[in-house]
């Protein structure tokens, strides 16, 4: 059994850390290259930084090749929670952020001709039962009339 992300078969050059020395003098160091390293990293030097990322094991060896590639509005907290834990402006600023992000993306990803079949189709949440239903239901006002995101709501 691979233990190992597959994408990285699809590779023509292995990703394995090029140095394995650390240079006398750095800007800023970055522990860890997967996409949380590799994004800081990328526009860090683009201002002018110098950067240098310390990997233990090889580039995208974590959760961000092995991820499903979904890219979602919203946060880990519900529309409700975040209202609840953070007022009104502070929750929507933070939800307007997840979309700013996905904007960000889709340019990121023109700008370095990236091919990686994105698609912006939107994302589905399925109702188990009747009672998920109705919370999709506020959520869904919620949405609408805090957060100004239109969704759709349809019963099979
Ligand atoms: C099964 C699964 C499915 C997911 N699906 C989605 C999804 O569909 N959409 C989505 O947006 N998010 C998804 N996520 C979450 C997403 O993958 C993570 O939020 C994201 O990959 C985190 O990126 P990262 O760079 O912070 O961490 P990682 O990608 O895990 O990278 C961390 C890197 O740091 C290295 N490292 C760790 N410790 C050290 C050390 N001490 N010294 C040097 N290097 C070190 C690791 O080897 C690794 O390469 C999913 C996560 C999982 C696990």
């Amino acid at each position: 059994m691979k233990t190992y992300s597959c994408w990285l078969d699809t590779l023509e050059n292995t990703l394995s850390a090029s140095k394995t020395e650390l240079p006398e003098q750095t800007d800023l160091t970055i522990i860890g290259a997967g996409i949380t390293g590799l994004t800081t990293a990328i526009f860090t030097a683009k201002a002018g930084v110098n950067v240098t990322i310390i990997e233990k094991n090889q580039v995208g060896y974590g959760a961000s090749t092995r991820n499903g590639g979904q890219t979602l509005a919203g946060l880990k907290l519900s529309p409700g929670a975040l209202l609840k834990q953070y007022g009104k402006d502070q929750a929507v600023a933070f939800y307007r952020e997840t979309l700013k992000a996905i904007d960000g993306l889709e340019q990121f990803l023109k700008e370095h001709n990236i091919e990686c079949d994105f698609n912006r189709a939107g994302g589905l949440w399925a109702a188990c039962t009747p009672g998920h239903y109705q919370g999709f239901a506020a959520a869904q006002t919620l949405l609408k009339d805090v957060y100004q995101h239109e969704t759709h709501l349809s019963r099979r």
